[in-house]
């Protein structure tokens, strides 16, 4: 049981870790802050498919603070591109 424990509370903690490894813009603003946008990338292949009509899956993503325009790091996470298509 006490390892199981010691998961759990090292699981609980991960959020607050992940928060101070996230890359921030000087206002402060990581990639999870409201005032962050997500750009969808698209390679030219992915560009010439949206020009035909369809839906391409973008290659990553791209955080962008809206405040300052600062890059706040670049995802290929298919959970992230999933969220912005
Ligand atoms: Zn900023």
């Amino acid at each position: 049981m006490a390892p199981k424990l010691r998961d759990l509370a090292r699981d609980q903690r991960r959020p607050y870790i992940e928060s101070v490894d996230e890359p921030t813009c000087t206002c402060g603003h990581d990639r999870f802050h409201p005032k962050a946008e997500a750009n969808p990338s698209y390679g030219p292949f992915g560009w010439a498919l949206l020009m035909l009509g369809a839906t391409p899956v973008p290659r990553h993503v791209e955080y962008r603070c809206r405040t300052c325009g600062a890059s706040l790091g670049i995802s290929q996470d298919t959970e992230d591109i999933r969220r912005v298509t």
